[in-house]
Protein backbone atom coordinates (compact mmCIF):
# COMPACT_ATOMS: atom_id res chain seq x y z
CA UNK A 1 0.00 0.00 0.00
CA UNK A 2 1.52 3.51 -0.65
CA UNK A 3 0.76 7.00 -0.40
CA UNK A 4 -1.91 8.92 -2.48
CA UNK A 5 0.42 11.50 -3.96
CA UNK A 6 -0.87 15.17 -4.59
CA UNK A 7 0.05 17.08 -6.94
CA UNK A 8 1.92 20.15 -4.65
CA UNK A 9 4.23 16.75 -2.91
CA UNK A 10 5.12 15.33 -6.11
CA UNK A 11 6.78 18.62 -7.77
CA UNK A 12 9.80 18.51 -7.03
CA UNK A 13 12.60 20.71 -8.23
CA UNK A 14 13.27 20.01 -12.14
CA UNK A 15 16.15 16.89 -12.21
CA UNK A 16 19.60 18.17 -12.36
CA UNK A 17 20.51 15.52 -14.84
CA UNK A 18 18.80 17.30 -18.02
CA UNK A 19 21.03 20.38 -17.07
CA UNK A 20 23.70 18.01 -16.42
CA UNK A 21 23.09 15.86 -20.03
CA UNK A 22 22.36 19.64 -21.51
CA UNK A 23 25.62 21.43 -20.62
CA UNK A 24 27.71 18.43 -21.23
CA UNK A 25 26.14 17.77 -25.09
CA UNK A 26 26.84 21.91 -25.36
CA UNK A 27 30.54 21.29 -24.73
CA UNK A 28 31.29 18.45 -26.44
CA UNK A 29 29.62 19.87 -30.00
CA UNK A 30 31.58 23.13 -28.78
CA UNK A 31 34.42 21.26 -28.73
CA UNK A 32 33.85 19.60 -32.00
CA UNK A 33 32.73 22.58 -33.71
CA UNK A 34 36.21 24.52 -32.56
CA UNK A 35 38.46 21.41 -33.26
CA UNK A 36 36.81 21.26 -37.14
CA UNK A 37 36.83 24.67 -37.67
CA UNK A 38 40.81 24.82 -36.43
CA UNK A 39 41.42 21.88 -39.20
CA UNK A 40 39.79 23.50 -41.35
CA UNK A 41 41.68 26.50 -41.10
CA UNK A 42 45.08 24.53 -40.95
CA UNK A 43 43.99 22.77 -44.50
CA UNK A 44 43.38 25.54 -45.67
CA UNK A 45 47.02 27.42 -44.61
CA UNK A 46 48.61 24.07 -45.53
CA UNK A 47 46.77 24.70 -49.07
CA UNK A 48 48.34 28.46 -49.56
CA UNK A 49 51.94 27.68 -48.99
CA UNK A 50 52.10 24.98 -51.32
CA UNK A 51 50.40 27.47 -53.91
CA UNK A 52 52.66 29.83 -52.53
CA UNK A 53 55.77 27.91 -52.98
CA UNK A 54 54.52 26.57 -56.21
CA UNK A 55 53.62 29.97 -57.55
CA UNK A 56 57.92 30.63 -56.87
CA UNK A 57 58.62 27.20 -58.79
CA UNK A 58 56.56 28.69 -61.78
CA UNK A 59 57.78 31.98 -61.79
CA UNK A 60 61.41 30.54 -61.72
CA UNK A 61 60.47 28.35 -64.67
CA UNK A 62 58.77 30.97 -66.39
CA UNK A 63 61.88 33.41 -65.94
CA UNK A 64 64.24 30.81 -67.31
CA UNK A 65 62.29 30.25 -70.13
CA UNK A 66 61.67 33.72 -71.26
CA UNK A 67 65.24 34.79 -71.17
CA UNK A 68 66.26 31.22 -73.44
CA UNK A 69 63.43 32.48 -75.85
CA UNK A 70 64.29 35.98 -76.03
CA UNK A 71 68.11 34.38 -76.67
CA UNK A 72 66.83 32.38 -79.49
CA UNK A 73 64.72 35.91 -80.86
CA UNK A 74 67.44 37.70 -80.96
CA UNK A 75 69.41 35.12 -82.99
CA UNK A 76 66.65 34.87 -85.33
CA UNK A 77 66.67 38.82 -85.75
CA UNK A 78 69.86 38.86 -86.15
CA UNK A 79 70.10 35.83 -89.01
CA UNK A 80 67.07 38.26 -90.84
CA UNK A 81 68.57 41.29 -90.57
CA UNK A 82 71.93 39.71 -91.81
CA UNK A 83 70.38 37.97 -94.91
CA UNK A 84 68.88 41.03 -96.05
CA UNK A 85 72.42 42.65 -96.91
CA UNK A 86 72.83 42.90 -100.40
CA UNK A 87 76.55 43.17 -99.89
CA UNK A 88 76.81 39.50 -98.32
CA UNK A 89 75.99 38.23 -101.76
CA UNK A 90 79.90 39.41 -102.86
CA UNK A 91 81.65 37.80 -99.79
CA UNK A 92 82.83 33.96 -99.57
CA UNK A 93 80.41 31.20 -98.37
CA UNK A 94 82.56 30.83 -95.21
CA UNK A 95 82.60 35.08 -94.07
CA UNK A 96 78.64 34.96 -95.07
CA UNK A 97 77.94 31.42 -93.22
CA UNK A 98 79.65 33.29 -90.02
CA UNK A 99 77.92 36.78 -90.62
CA UNK A 100 74.79 35.27 -90.79
CA UNK A 101 75.41 32.65 -87.73
CA UNK A 102 77.25 35.33 -85.79
CA UNK A 103 74.70 35.92 -82.88
CA UNK A 104 73.60 32.09 -82.19
CA UNK A 105 76.10 31.21 -80.26
CA UNK A 106 75.08 31.97 -76.83
CA UNK A 107 72.26 30.03 -77.37
CA UNK A 108 71.64 26.83 -74.91
CA UNK A 109 70.09 23.39 -76.38
CA UNK A 110 70.36 24.59 -79.44
CA UNK A 111 69.92 22.64 -82.93
CA UNK A 112 70.15 23.24 -86.37
CA UNK A 113 69.02 27.33 -87.23
CA UNK A 114 68.69 27.58 -90.97
CA UNK A 115 67.35 30.23 -93.50
CA UNK A 116 64.34 29.09 -95.63
CA UNK A 117 63.51 30.51 -99.12
CA UNK A 118 59.67 31.10 -99.59
CA UNK A 119 59.49 27.61 -101.59
CA UNK A 120 60.57 26.41 -97.69
CA UNK A 121 63.72 25.41 -99.96
CA UNK A 122 66.89 25.63 -97.35
CA UNK A 123 69.43 28.66 -98.35
CA UNK A 124 71.70 28.60 -95.19
CA UNK A 125 72.82 26.02 -92.16
CA UNK A 126 74.45 27.14 -88.97
CA UNK A 127 75.39 23.06 -88.76
CA UNK A 128 76.89 23.26 -92.41
CA UNK A 129 78.85 25.81 -94.34
CA UNK A 130 77.33 24.36 -97.53
CA UNK A 131 73.32 23.52 -96.60
CA UNK A 132 71.93 20.26 -97.64
CA UNK A 133 69.22 20.26 -100.04
CA UNK A 134 65.77 20.12 -98.04
CA UNK A 135 62.38 21.38 -97.98
CA UNK A 136 60.60 22.53 -94.72
CA UNK A 137 57.42 23.72 -96.50
CA UNK A 138 55.42 21.19 -94.63
CA UNK A 139 56.58 22.46 -91.62
CA UNK A 140 53.38 23.91 -89.13
CA UNK A 141 55.43 27.13 -88.49
CA UNK A 142 56.21 27.32 -92.82
CA UNK A 143 52.40 26.95 -93.22
CA UNK A 144 52.18 29.88 -90.56
CA UNK A 145 54.58 32.25 -91.64
CA UNK A 146 53.41 32.25 -94.92
CA UNK A 147 49.72 33.05 -94.15
CA UNK A 148 50.28 35.29 -91.64
CA UNK A 149 52.32 38.26 -92.25
CA UNK A 150 52.70 39.22 -88.56
CA UNK A 151 55.76 39.23 -87.94
CA UNK A 152 55.67 37.78 -84.61
CA UNK A 153 58.15 34.33 -83.69
CA UNK A 154 56.29 31.77 -84.00
CA UNK A 155 56.90 28.50 -81.95
CA UNK A 156 56.20 25.30 -83.51
CA UNK A 157 54.86 22.18 -82.55
CA UNK A 158 57.18 19.39 -81.09
CA UNK A 159 58.74 17.43 -83.77
CA UNK A 160 61.71 14.62 -84.53
CA UNK A 161 64.87 16.21 -86.55
CA UNK A 162 64.37 14.66 -90.38
CA UNK A 163 68.31 14.44 -90.25
CA UNK A 164 70.38 11.25 -90.34
CA UNK A 165 72.19 12.76 -87.11
CA UNK A 166 73.05 11.26 -83.60
CA UNK A 167 69.97 12.85 -81.68
CA UNK A 168 67.45 12.20 -84.52
CA UNK A 169 65.13 10.76 -81.97
CA UNK A 170 65.36 13.69 -79.54
CA UNK A 171 62.11 15.84 -79.28
CA UNK A 172 62.45 19.54 -80.50
CA UNK A 173 60.22 22.82 -80.53
CA UNK A 174 61.56 25.37 -83.60
CA UNK A 175 61.49 29.17 -83.33
CA UNK A 176 60.83 30.94 -86.75
CA UNK A 177 60.47 34.37 -87.76
CA UNK A 178 58.76 35.52 -91.27
CA UNK A 179 61.41 37.30 -93.89
CA UNK A 180 59.03 40.07 -95.35
CA UNK A 181 60.53 41.87 -98.19
CA UNK A 182 60.14 45.88 -97.50
CA UNK A 183 56.40 45.84 -99.55
CA UNK A 184 55.53 42.68 -97.10
CA UNK A 185 55.83 40.42 -99.53
CA UNK A 186 56.87 36.65 -98.13
CA UNK A 187 60.19 36.21 -98.30
CA UNK A 188 61.39 33.29 -96.61
CA UNK A 189 61.59 31.66 -92.77
CA UNK A 190 64.26 32.07 -90.40
CA UNK A 191 63.76 29.06 -87.99
CA UNK A 192 65.37 27.68 -84.83
CA UNK A 193 65.20 24.43 -83.68
CA UNK A 194 65.80 23.69 -79.51
CA UNK A 195 66.10 20.48 -77.91
CA UNK A 196 63.62 19.85 -75.19
CA UNK A 197 66.08 18.09 -72.85
CA UNK A 198 66.16 21.89 -72.51
CA UNK A 199 63.24 21.22 -70.12
CA UNK A 200 64.27 18.55 -68.52
CA UNK A 201 67.55 20.17 -67.59
CA UNK A 202 65.48 23.18 -66.00
CA UNK A 203 63.02 20.89 -64.39
CA UNK A 204 65.60 18.71 -62.87
CA UNK A 205 67.26 21.68 -61.25
CA UNK A 206 64.36 22.17 -58.95
CA UNK A 207 63.22 20.08 -56.13
CA UNK A 208 59.67 19.26 -55.98
CA UNK A 209 59.11 16.20 -53.63
CA UNK A 210 58.06 12.62 -55.21
CA UNK A 211 54.75 12.44 -56.31
CA UNK A 212 54.90 15.99 -57.38
CA UNK A 213 54.99 17.06 -61.39
CA UNK A 214 56.56 20.12 -63.29
CA UNK A 215 54.99 20.43 -67.29
CA UNK A 216 54.91 22.68 -69.39
CA UNK A 217 52.29 22.60 -72.84
CA UNK A 218 51.62 24.85 -75.50
CA UNK A 219 48.44 26.42 -76.76
CA UNK A 220 47.06 23.41 -77.76
CA UNK A 221 47.50 21.56 -74.88
CA UNK A 222 50.31 19.16 -76.69
CA UNK A 223 52.92 18.71 -73.76
CA UNK A 224 56.47 19.90 -74.22
CA UNK A 225 57.87 18.45 -70.94
CA UNK A 226 57.15 16.82 -68.32
CA UNK A 227 58.86 15.33 -65.04
CA UNK A 228 58.52 13.01 -64.33
CA UNK A 229 56.68 11.11 -67.19
CA UNK A 230 53.33 9.61 -65.72
CA UNK A 231 52.94 7.33 -69.12
CA UNK A 232 54.91 6.48 -71.62
CA UNK A 233 55.82 8.73 -74.62
CA UNK A 234 53.69 11.93 -72.95
CA UNK A 235 55.92 14.32 -75.25
CA UNK A 236 54.06 15.59 -78.27
CA UNK A 237 50.82 14.41 -77.52
CA UNK A 238 47.95 16.61 -76.84
CA UNK A 239 46.52 16.40 -73.77
CA UNK A 240 43.93 19.15 -74.71
CA UNK A 241 40.84 16.84 -74.08
CA UNK A 242 41.66 16.40 -70.67
CA UNK A 243 39.30 18.68 -68.17
CA UNK A 244 42.32 19.72 -65.87
CA UNK A 245 43.95 20.60 -68.57
CA UNK A 246 41.40 22.51 -70.45
CA UNK A 247 40.73 24.45 -66.96
CA UNK A 248 44.34 25.62 -67.33
CA UNK A 249 44.36 26.57 -70.86
CA UNK A 250 41.19 28.37 -70.39
CA UNK A 251 42.20 29.96 -67.18
CA UNK A 252 45.71 31.39 -68.28
CA UNK A 253 46.91 31.41 -64.49
CA UNK A 254 46.11 30.25 -61.20
CA UNK A 255 45.31 27.40 -58.66
CA UNK A 256 42.84 24.74 -58.14
CA UNK A 257 42.51 21.54 -56.78
CA UNK A 258 42.07 18.27 -58.28
CA UNK A 259 42.49 14.20 -59.62
CA UNK A 260 44.53 13.69 -62.22
CA UNK A 261 42.97 11.81 -64.61
CA UNK A 262 46.52 9.70 -65.13
CA UNK A 263 47.05 7.94 -62.26
CA UNK A 264 43.98 9.14 -59.77
CA UNK A 265 46.16 11.11 -57.46
CA UNK A 266 45.01 14.14 -55.89
CA UNK A 267 47.17 16.93 -56.51
CA UNK A 268 47.31 20.92 -55.76
CA UNK A 269 47.74 22.18 -59.77
CA UNK A 270 49.33 25.85 -60.27
CA UNK A 271 50.07 26.96 -63.51
CA UNK A 272 51.00 30.00 -65.15
CA UNK A 273 51.41 31.85 -69.05
CA UNK A 274 55.26 32.32 -69.63
CA UNK A 275 54.87 35.52 -70.54
CA UNK A 276 53.15 36.34 -73.96
CA UNK A 277 54.25 33.38 -75.08
CA UNK A 278 52.05 30.68 -76.44
CA UNK A 279 53.34 28.39 -73.48
CA UNK A 280 51.62 27.23 -69.61
CA UNK A 281 53.92 25.94 -67.41
CA UNK A 282 52.43 23.24 -65.05
CA UNK A 283 53.44 22.48 -61.09
CA UNK A 284 51.16 19.96 -59.49
CA UNK A 285 52.14 19.30 -56.21
CA UNK A 286 51.26 15.69 -54.67
CA UNK A 287 48.08 16.31 -52.14
CA UNK A 288 49.59 13.32 -50.36
CA UNK A 289 52.60 15.41 -49.44
CA UNK A 290 51.31 18.90 -49.14
CA UNK A 291 48.70 17.55 -46.39
CA UNK A 292 51.29 14.97 -44.97
CA UNK A 293 51.85 17.11 -41.60
CA UNK A 294 47.98 18.76 -41.87
CA UNK A 295 47.08 15.18 -41.75
CA UNK A 296 49.30 13.65 -38.70
CA UNK A 297 47.72 16.82 -36.71
CA UNK A 298 44.80 16.05 -37.96
CA UNK A 299 44.83 12.49 -36.81
CA UNK A 300 46.54 13.43 -33.00
CA UNK A 301 43.98 16.19 -32.91
CA UNK A 302 41.31 14.53 -33.63
CA UNK A 303 42.24 11.45 -31.21
CA UNK A 304 42.93 13.62 -28.61
CA UNK A 305 39.67 15.38 -29.05
CA UNK A 306 37.69 12.00 -29.35
CA UNK A 307 38.97 10.92 -25.87
CA UNK A 308 38.68 14.12 -24.32
CA UNK A 309 34.75 13.69 -25.94
CA UNK A 310 34.48 10.33 -25.06
CA UNK A 311 35.66 11.01 -21.40
CA UNK A 312 32.99 14.24 -20.80
CA UNK A 313 30.32 11.56 -22.23
CA UNK A 314 31.94 8.76 -19.32
CA UNK A 315 31.64 11.59 -16.40
CA UNK A 316 28.14 13.13 -17.55
CA UNK A 317 27.06 9.21 -17.29
CA UNK A 318 28.63 8.56 -14.11
CA UNK A 319 27.36 12.01 -12.69
CA UNK A 320 24.07 11.60 -14.05
CA UNK A 321 23.76 7.85 -12.72
CA UNK A 322 24.80 9.37 -9.42
CA UNK A 323 21.82 12.19 -9.40
CA UNK A 324 19.44 9.24 -10.37
CA UNK A 325 20.71 7.47 -7.61
CA UNK A 326 20.38 10.04 -4.89
CA UNK A 327 17.31 11.60 -6.61
CA UNK A 328 15.68 7.89 -6.22
CA UNK A 329 16.89 7.64 -2.29
CA UNK A 330 15.51 11.03 -1.68
CA UNK A 331 12.15 9.51 -3.04
CA UNK A 332 12.32 7.02 -0.95
CA UNK A 333 12.81 9.17 2.43
CA UNK A 334 10.28 11.26 1.21
CA UNK A 335 8.24 8.56 0.84
CA UNK A 336 9.11 6.79 4.48
CA UNK A 337 8.54 10.55 5.73
CA UNK A 338 4.88 10.55 5.00
CA UNK A 339 4.29 6.97 5.36
CA UNK A 340 2.71 5.30 8.66
CA UNK A 341 4.65 2.72 9.18
CA UNK A 342 2.40 0.03 10.31
CA UNK A 343 -0.31 0.70 7.33
CA UNK A 344 1.34 1.85 5.01
CA UNK A 345 -0.79 4.94 4.46
CA UNK A 346 -0.42 8.32 4.99
CA UNK A 347 0.82 9.83 8.72
CA UNK A 348 -0.28 12.28 11.00
CA UNK A 349 2.59 14.57 9.36
CA UNK A 350 1.20 13.83 5.59
CA UNK A 351 -2.12 14.74 6.63
CA UNK A 352 -1.62 18.16 8.17
CA UNK A 353 0.75 19.18 5.27
CA UNK A 354 -2.14 18.10 2.54
CA UNK A 355 -5.26 19.24 4.97
CA UNK A 356 -3.90 22.85 4.56
CA UNK A 357 -2.93 22.41 1.21
CA UNK A 358 -6.37 21.20 0.11
CA UNK A 359 -8.01 23.44 2.38
CA UNK A 360 -6.06 26.20 0.60
CA UNK A 361 -7.02 25.11 -2.70
CA UNK A 362 -10.64 24.93 -1.90
CA UNK A 363 -11.07 28.35 -0.50
CA UNK A 364 -9.42 29.30 -3.94
CA UNK A 365 -11.66 27.38 -6.27
CA UNK A 366 -15.06 27.88 -3.86
CA UNK A 367 -15.49 23.68 -4.12
CA UNK A 368 -16.84 21.74 -1.17
CA UNK A 369 -13.78 20.02 0.84
CA UNK A 370 -15.17 17.20 2.75
CA UNK A 371 -13.06 15.57 5.97
CA UNK A 372 -13.66 11.93 7.28
CA UNK A 373 -12.71 10.97 11.08
CA UNK A 374 -12.43 6.78 11.35
CA UNK A 375 -12.19 5.33 14.61
CA UNK A 376 -12.70 1.57 15.44
CA UNK A 377 -15.36 0.74 17.96
CA UNK A 378 -14.18 -1.16 21.25
CA UNK A 379 -10.43 -2.04 19.73
CA UNK A 380 -8.89 -1.78 23.21
CA UNK A 381 -11.27 -4.50 24.21
CA UNK A 382 -10.46 -6.33 20.79
CA UNK A 383 -6.32 -5.85 21.68
CA UNK A 384 -7.28 -7.32 25.03
CA UNK A 385 -9.29 -9.69 23.92
CA UNK A 386 -6.99 -10.65 21.15
CA UNK A 387 -3.60 -9.82 21.88
CA UNK A 388 -1.40 -6.61 20.02
CA UNK A 389 -0.42 -8.83 16.75
CA UNK A 390 -4.08 -9.15 15.99
CA UNK A 391 -5.07 -6.03 16.71
CA UNK A 392 -2.15 -4.68 14.34
CA UNK A 393 -3.26 -6.96 11.65
CA UNK A 394 -7.02 -5.69 12.00
CA UNK A 395 -5.28 -1.84 11.74
CA UNK A 396 -3.85 -3.07 8.65
CA UNK A 397 -6.68 -4.51 6.79
CA UNK A 398 -8.91 -1.07 8.15
CA UNK A 399 -6.26 0.88 6.36
CA UNK A 400 -6.57 -1.18 2.68
CA UNK A 401 -10.68 -1.24 2.85
CA UNK A 402 -10.39 2.76 3.54
CA UNK A 403 -7.79 3.30 1.05
CA UNK A 404 -10.30 0.64 -1.50
CA UNK A 405 -12.91 2.65 -1.22
CA UNK A 406 -11.05 6.07 -1.95
CA UNK A 407 -9.90 6.47 -5.54
CA UNK A 408 -9.43 10.07 -6.57
CA UNK A 409 -6.17 10.96 -6.95
CA UNK A 410 -6.38 13.80 -4.46
CA UNK A 411 -7.81 12.12 -1.70
CA UNK A 412 -6.20 11.24 1.12
CA UNK A 413 -6.23 8.54 3.47
CA UNK A 414 -4.08 8.74 6.44
CA UNK A 415 -3.42 7.11 9.95
CA UNK A 416 -4.59 10.08 12.06
CA UNK A 417 -2.80 8.07 15.99
CA UNK A 418 -4.03 4.36 17.62
CA UNK A 419 -7.02 3.23 15.68
CA UNK A 420 -8.08 6.63 13.84
CA UNK A 421 -7.58 7.04 10.66
CA UNK A 422 -8.76 10.34 8.71
CA UNK A 423 -9.34 11.05 5.12
CA UNK A 424 -9.33 13.92 3.22
CA UNK A 425 -12.01 14.28 0.67
CA UNK A 426 -11.37 17.35 -2.21
CA UNK A 427 -14.01 18.94 -4.25
CA UNK A 428 -16.18 16.72 -2.41
CA UNK A 429 -19.54 17.65 -0.55
CA UNK A 430 -21.47 16.16 2.40
CA UNK A 431 -23.63 13.75 0.24
CA UNK A 432 -20.95 12.70 -1.72
CA UNK A 433 -18.38 11.95 1.59
CA UNK A 434 -21.77 10.11 2.89
CA UNK A 435 -21.85 7.98 0.16
CA UNK A 436 -18.05 6.81 0.58
CA UNK A 437 -18.25 6.82 4.44
CA UNK A 438 -21.01 4.12 3.88
CA UNK A 439 -19.36 2.33 1.62
CA UNK A 440 -16.18 2.24 4.30
CA UNK A 441 -18.29 1.28 7.09
CA UNK A 442 -20.23 -1.56 5.12
CA UNK A 443 -16.77 -2.76 4.13
CA UNK A 444 -15.17 -3.35 7.28
CA UNK A 445 -18.50 -4.46 8.70
CA UNK A 446 -17.94 -7.40 5.82
CA UNK A 447 -14.16 -7.88 6.36
CA UNK A 448 -13.34 -11.80 7.08
CA UNK A 449 -13.63 -12.27 11.02
CA UNK A 450 -9.73 -12.16 12.35
CA UNK A 451 -9.20 -15.89 13.86
CA UNK A 452 -11.00 -16.85 16.79
CA UNK A 453 -13.24 -14.02 16.47
CA UNK A 454 -17.00 -14.18 17.09
CA UNK A 455 -17.98 -10.77 16.02
CA UNK A 456 -16.97 -8.06 13.12
CA UNK A 457 -15.12 -5.22 13.44
CA UNK A 458 -16.54 -2.14 12.83
CA UNK A 459 -15.87 1.50 13.03
CA UNK A 460 -17.59 5.23 13.44
CA UNK A 461 -16.88 7.92 10.90
CA UNK A 462 -17.99 11.60 11.76
CA UNK A 463 -17.89 13.37 8.61
CA UNK A 464 -17.49 17.59 8.67
CA UNK A 465 -17.79 19.62 4.81
CA UNK A 466 -16.81 23.13 3.70
CA UNK A 467 -19.04 24.72 1.25
CA UNK A 468 -18.58 28.13 -0.21
CA UNK A 469 -21.88 29.31 2.17
CA UNK A 470 -20.23 27.81 5.55
CA UNK A 471 -17.59 30.36 7.57
CA UNK A 472 -15.64 27.98 9.35
CA UNK A 473 -11.72 27.89 10.01
CA UNK A 474 -9.85 24.65 9.59
CA UNK A 475 -9.68 23.70 12.70
CA UNK A 476 -13.15 23.80 13.20
CA UNK A 477 -13.77 21.77 10.51
CA UNK A 478 -11.37 19.27 11.91
CA UNK A 479 -13.59 20.08 15.33
CA UNK A 480 -16.98 19.30 13.64
CA UNK A 481 -15.27 15.79 12.26
CA UNK A 482 -14.29 15.06 15.46
CA UNK A 483 -17.91 16.09 16.64
CA UNK A 484 -19.78 14.18 14.69
CA UNK A 485 -17.13 11.15 15.45
CA UNK A 486 -18.74 10.83 18.86
CA UNK A 487 -21.74 11.42 18.28
CA UNK A 488 -21.97 8.30 15.98
CA UNK A 489 -20.08 7.03 19.05
CA UNK A 490 -23.04 8.09 21.31
CA UNK A 491 -25.21 7.06 18.82
CA UNK A 492 -24.46 3.73 19.32
CA UNK A 493 -21.16 3.23 16.98
CA UNK A 494 -21.04 1.28 13.15
CA UNK A 495 -22.06 4.34 12.10
CA UNK A 496 -22.25 7.41 9.95
CA UNK A 497 -22.60 11.23 11.04
CA UNK A 498 -22.27 14.25 9.16
CA UNK A 499 -21.85 17.40 10.85
CA UNK A 500 -24.67 19.80 10.42
P1 LIG B 1 -14.28 3.26 21.19
O1 LIG B 1 -15.23 2.36 20.52
O2 LIG B 1 -14.91 4.21 22.10
O3 LIG B 1 -13.41 3.92 20.23
O4 LIG B 1 -13.44 2.30 22.11
P2 LIG B 1 -11.93 1.98 21.92
O5 LIG B 1 -11.57 0.85 22.76
O6 LIG B 1 -11.66 1.76 20.48
O7 LIG B 1 -11.27 3.29 22.32
P3 LIG B 1 -9.97 3.61 23.10
O8 LIG B 1 -9.48 4.95 22.64
O9 LIG B 1 -10.26 3.48 24.53
O10 LIG B 1 -8.95 2.54 22.78
C1 LIG B 1 -8.09 2.61 21.66
C2 LIG B 1 -7.24 1.40 21.63
O11 LIG B 1 -6.64 1.14 20.40
C3 LIG B 1 -6.09 1.47 22.61
C4 LIG B 1 -5.12 0.50 22.10
O12 LIG B 1 -5.22 -0.74 22.73
C5 LIG B 1 -5.55 0.33 20.66
N1 LIG B 1 -4.47 0.74 19.85
C6 LIG B 1 -4.07 2.01 19.58
N2 LIG B 1 -3.01 1.99 18.72
C7 LIG B 1 -2.75 0.69 18.44
C8 LIG B 1 -1.78 0.00 17.67
O13 LIG B 1 -0.94 0.60 17.02
N3 LIG B 1 -1.84 -1.34 17.63
C9 LIG B 1 -2.74 -2.06 18.31
N4 LIG B 1 -2.74 -3.35 18.22
N5 LIG B 1 -3.63 -1.45 19.04
C10 LIG B 1 -3.67 -0.11 19.17
MG1 LIG C 1 -9.97 6.13 19.54
MG1 LIG D 1 -11.92 3.34 19.11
Amino acid sequence: MTVRSTPHRSNRAGRPEILVILGSSLTVIAILCIVTFLLIREHANAQHEATRSATTIAQLIDADVLRTVELYDLTLQGLIAASQRDDLKQVSPQIRHLVLFDRSTAARFKGDIMLLDKHGDVLADSSLLEPKPGNFADRDYFLAHVSNTDTGMFISRPFKPRCDCDDKNEWRISFSRRISSTTGEFMGVAVASMRLSYFDQLFNSLNIGTGSTLAIINRDGILLAQKPHLENDPIGRSFANRPNVLRMLSEGSGSFDSVSSVDQQQRLYTFSRVGNLPLTVIVALSGEEVFATWKRTAVVISGATGVLCIGLLWLTWLLCRELSLRHHAEQELAQLAATDALTGVANRRMLDQTLRHEWFRAQRSGKPLSVLMIDADHFKAFNDQHGHQAGDDALRALAKVISDNVRRPADLVARYGGEEFSVILAETDSAGAQQIAEHIRLAVERLPFVAGVESPITVSIGISTWTRNSDISLEQLLFAADMALYQAKDGGRNRVVAAQ
